[in-house]
Protein backbone atom coordinates (compact mmCIF):
# COMPACT_ATOMS: atom_id res chain seq x y z
CA UNK A 1 0.00 0.00 0.00
CA UNK A 2 1.51 3.50 -0.99
CA UNK A 3 -1.51 5.60 -0.03
CA UNK A 4 -0.48 6.16 3.69
CA UNK A 5 2.86 6.82 2.82
CA UNK A 6 1.84 9.78 0.38
CA UNK A 7 -0.52 10.57 3.45
CA UNK A 8 2.40 10.86 6.19
CA UNK A 9 4.52 12.81 3.81
CA UNK A 10 1.58 15.63 3.28
CA UNK A 11 0.25 15.74 7.10
CA UNK A 12 3.89 16.16 7.93
CA UNK A 13 4.72 18.91 5.38
CA UNK A 14 1.18 20.35 6.59
CA UNK A 15 2.77 20.46 10.52
CA UNK A 16 5.67 22.03 9.10
CA UNK A 17 3.48 24.67 6.97
CA UNK A 18 1.38 25.88 9.72
CA UNK A 19 4.87 26.48 11.77
CA UNK A 20 5.64 28.59 9.25
CA UNK A 21 2.74 30.04 8.86
CA UNK A 22 2.02 30.99 12.50
CA UNK A 23 6.30 32.62 12.83
CA UNK A 24 5.90 34.40 9.65
CA UNK A 25 1.97 35.70 10.43
CA UNK A 26 3.86 36.85 14.43
CA UNK A 27 6.41 38.82 12.35
CA UNK A 28 3.51 40.57 10.32
CA UNK A 29 5.08 39.10 6.83
CA UNK A 30 2.42 39.15 4.24
CA UNK A 31 3.39 35.57 2.19
CA UNK A 32 2.91 34.80 -1.09
CA UNK A 33 2.96 31.43 -2.86
CA UNK A 34 2.96 32.34 -6.79
CA UNK A 35 2.45 29.18 -9.13
CA UNK A 36 2.23 28.72 -13.32
CA UNK A 37 2.88 26.88 -15.62
CA UNK A 38 6.73 27.14 -16.60
CA UNK A 39 6.86 30.80 -18.57
CA UNK A 40 3.89 32.32 -18.01
CA UNK A 41 5.26 35.11 -15.98
CA UNK A 42 6.16 33.88 -12.27
CA UNK A 43 8.92 36.19 -12.37
CA UNK A 44 7.50 39.03 -14.22
CA UNK A 45 5.07 39.30 -12.19
CA UNK A 46 6.95 39.47 -9.00
CA UNK A 47 9.46 42.18 -10.71
CA UNK A 48 6.31 44.25 -11.84
CA UNK A 49 5.11 43.53 -7.86
CA UNK A 50 8.21 44.83 -6.19
CA UNK A 51 8.40 47.70 -8.72
CA UNK A 52 5.17 48.53 -7.70
CA UNK A 53 5.07 48.16 -3.78
CA UNK A 54 8.83 49.15 -2.88
CA UNK A 55 7.73 52.44 -1.74
CA UNK A 56 5.09 51.12 0.93
CA UNK A 57 6.45 47.50 1.84
CA UNK A 58 9.44 45.98 2.50
CA UNK A 59 9.96 43.01 -0.10
CA UNK A 60 11.97 39.42 0.01
CA UNK A 61 11.75 36.72 -2.38
CA UNK A 62 12.10 33.13 -2.95
CA UNK A 63 13.04 31.92 -5.45
CA UNK A 64 12.33 28.18 -6.36
CA UNK A 65 13.74 26.27 -9.43
CA UNK A 66 14.82 23.08 -10.34
CA UNK A 67 18.32 24.63 -11.91
CA UNK A 68 20.11 27.71 -11.86
CA UNK A 69 19.71 31.26 -10.38
CA UNK A 70 19.07 33.27 -13.44
CA UNK A 71 15.65 34.80 -12.08
CA UNK A 72 16.98 35.41 -8.76
CA UNK A 73 19.72 37.28 -10.53
CA UNK A 74 17.03 39.29 -12.10
CA UNK A 75 14.93 40.48 -8.52
CA UNK A 76 18.56 40.53 -6.66
CA UNK A 77 19.48 43.62 -9.00
CA UNK A 78 16.42 45.72 -8.00
CA UNK A 79 18.09 45.27 -4.57
CA UNK A 80 15.74 43.22 -2.56
CA UNK A 81 16.72 40.43 -0.57
CA UNK A 82 16.13 36.97 -2.45
CA UNK A 83 17.05 33.35 -1.67
CA UNK A 84 17.25 30.83 -4.39
CA UNK A 85 16.09 27.12 -3.48
CA UNK A 86 17.30 24.51 -6.60
CA UNK A 87 15.07 21.74 -5.67
CA UNK A 88 17.24 19.24 -7.91
CA UNK A 89 15.05 17.61 -9.84
CA UNK A 90 11.78 18.39 -7.68
CA UNK A 91 9.08 19.52 -9.20
CA UNK A 92 7.34 21.78 -6.27
CA UNK A 93 8.73 23.20 -3.28
CA UNK A 94 7.71 22.12 -0.04
CA UNK A 95 7.37 23.73 3.72
CA UNK A 96 10.80 22.31 4.66
CA UNK A 97 12.40 23.77 1.93
CA UNK A 98 10.82 27.34 3.06
CA UNK A 99 12.17 27.16 6.39
CA UNK A 100 15.33 26.08 5.28
CA UNK A 101 15.60 29.61 3.58
CA UNK A 102 13.92 31.58 6.56
CA UNK A 103 16.88 31.66 8.53
CA UNK A 104 18.69 33.72 5.15
CA UNK A 105 16.05 36.47 4.78
CA UNK A 106 15.61 39.57 7.03
CA UNK A 107 11.87 38.83 8.31
CA UNK A 108 11.84 41.31 10.89
CA UNK A 109 12.47 43.77 8.33
CA UNK A 110 9.77 42.35 5.56
CA UNK A 111 6.54 43.34 5.07
CA UNK A 112 5.61 40.79 1.92
CA UNK A 113 7.26 37.54 0.91
CA UNK A 114 6.87 36.63 -2.25
CA UNK A 115 7.71 32.87 -2.97
CA UNK A 116 7.95 31.61 -6.94
CA UNK A 117 7.41 28.28 -6.95
CA UNK A 118 8.34 26.07 -9.59
CA UNK A 119 6.65 26.03 -12.65
CA UNK A 120 4.24 23.46 -12.19
CA UNK A 121 0.18 23.38 -12.43
CA UNK A 122 -0.18 20.21 -10.60
CA UNK A 123 1.57 19.25 -7.30
CA UNK A 124 2.35 22.97 -5.97
CA UNK A 125 -0.99 22.79 -4.76
CA UNK A 126 -0.80 19.65 -2.44
CA UNK A 127 1.99 21.30 -0.42
CA UNK A 128 1.21 24.01 1.89
CA UNK A 129 4.41 26.28 2.28
CA UNK A 130 3.25 28.78 5.36
CA UNK A 131 1.71 31.11 2.87
CA UNK A 132 -1.11 33.34 3.76
CA UNK A 133 -2.11 33.70 0.16
CA UNK A 134 -1.98 31.19 -3.33
CA UNK A 135 -1.93 33.02 -6.45
CA UNK A 136 -1.75 31.37 -9.82
CA UNK A 137 -0.88 32.56 -13.16
CA UNK A 138 -2.49 31.79 -16.29
CA UNK A 139 -1.12 33.53 -19.31
CA UNK A 140 -3.23 34.52 -22.61
CA UNK A 141 -1.11 31.57 -25.66
CA UNK A 142 -1.53 28.84 -23.15
CA UNK A 143 -4.98 28.89 -23.68
CA UNK A 144 -8.20 29.28 -22.02
CA UNK A 145 -9.24 25.59 -21.44
CA UNK A 146 -6.20 25.29 -18.28
CA UNK A 147 -9.10 24.96 -15.78
CA UNK A 148 -10.50 22.14 -17.10
CA UNK A 149 -7.15 20.57 -17.05
CA UNK A 150 -5.73 21.50 -14.11
CA UNK A 151 -9.17 21.64 -11.68
CA UNK A 152 -7.67 21.30 -8.51
CA UNK A 153 -5.35 24.20 -8.82
CA UNK A 154 -8.06 26.65 -9.77
CA UNK A 155 -10.30 25.13 -6.84
CA UNK A 156 -7.03 26.10 -4.57
CA UNK A 157 -6.24 29.91 -5.28
CA UNK A 158 -7.56 32.89 -3.39
CA UNK A 159 -6.53 34.70 -6.57
CA UNK A 160 -5.69 34.11 -10.47
CA UNK A 161 -3.54 37.01 -12.65
CA UNK A 162 -3.96 36.72 -16.22
CA UNK A 163 -1.15 37.79 -17.81
CA UNK A 164 -0.32 38.66 -21.25
CA UNK A 165 -3.74 40.22 -22.07
CA UNK A 166 -1.36 41.98 -24.81
CA UNK A 167 -1.61 39.10 -26.40
CA UNK A 168 -5.26 38.97 -26.81
CA UNK A 169 -5.95 40.01 -30.01
CA UNK A 170 -3.63 37.35 -31.94
CA UNK A 171 -4.68 34.04 -29.96
CA UNK A 172 -7.82 32.09 -29.06
CA UNK A 173 -8.68 33.16 -25.32
CA UNK A 174 -12.44 34.23 -24.28
CA UNK A 175 -11.80 35.78 -21.01
CA UNK A 176 -15.28 35.90 -20.54
CA UNK A 177 -15.56 32.05 -20.76
CA UNK A 178 -12.73 31.73 -18.92
CA UNK A 179 -13.96 34.09 -15.94
CA UNK A 180 -16.82 31.70 -16.11
CA UNK A 181 -15.57 28.65 -15.57
CA UNK A 182 -13.01 29.67 -13.38
CA UNK A 183 -15.40 30.77 -11.26
CA UNK A 184 -17.58 27.52 -11.04
CA UNK A 185 -14.42 25.94 -9.39
CA UNK A 186 -13.99 28.80 -7.21
CA UNK A 187 -16.28 31.03 -5.78
CA UNK A 188 -14.33 33.30 -3.96
CA UNK A 189 -11.46 33.86 -6.18
CA UNK A 190 -10.11 37.54 -7.51
CA UNK A 191 -9.04 37.63 -10.96
CA UNK A 192 -7.19 40.10 -12.49
CA UNK A 193 -5.83 41.04 -16.13
CA UNK A 194 -2.55 41.80 -16.23
CA UNK A 195 0.11 42.62 -19.24
CA UNK A 196 3.77 42.48 -16.98
CA UNK A 197 4.63 43.32 -20.36
CA UNK A 198 3.24 46.86 -20.59
CA UNK A 199 2.27 47.49 -16.96
CA UNK A 200 -1.49 47.36 -18.00
CA UNK A 201 -3.74 46.00 -15.10
CA UNK A 202 -0.55 45.40 -12.19
CA UNK A 203 -2.31 48.86 -10.35
CA UNK A 204 -5.54 46.61 -9.82
CA UNK A 205 -3.72 43.52 -8.65
CA UNK A 206 -0.92 45.25 -6.41
CA UNK A 207 -3.37 47.42 -4.74
CA UNK A 208 -5.27 44.05 -4.02
CA UNK A 209 -2.08 42.36 -2.79
CA UNK A 210 -1.26 45.12 -0.18
CA UNK A 211 -4.63 45.36 1.50
CA UNK A 212 -4.71 41.53 2.35
CA UNK A 213 -3.89 40.63 6.08
CA UNK A 214 -1.01 38.36 6.75
CA UNK A 215 -3.18 35.77 8.24
CA UNK A 216 -5.27 34.05 5.50
CA UNK A 217 -5.59 30.63 5.97
CA UNK A 218 -5.48 28.78 9.71
MG1 LIG B 1 10.73 32.30 -13.04
ZN1 LIG C 1 6.02 18.04 -7.49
Amino acid sequence: MKIPIVENILSANERLADENRRMLAEKGVLVVNVMSSPGAGKTSLILRTIEALREQMRIGVIEGDVASRVDADTIEQLGVPVVQINTGGTCHLDANMIRGSLDQLPLDDLDLLLIENVGNLICPTDFALGEALKVMIPSVPEGDDKPYKYPAMFAAVDAIVVNKVDLLPYVEFDLEGFRKLVVGLNSNVEVFEVSCKTGEGIEAWTEWLASRPTRQHG
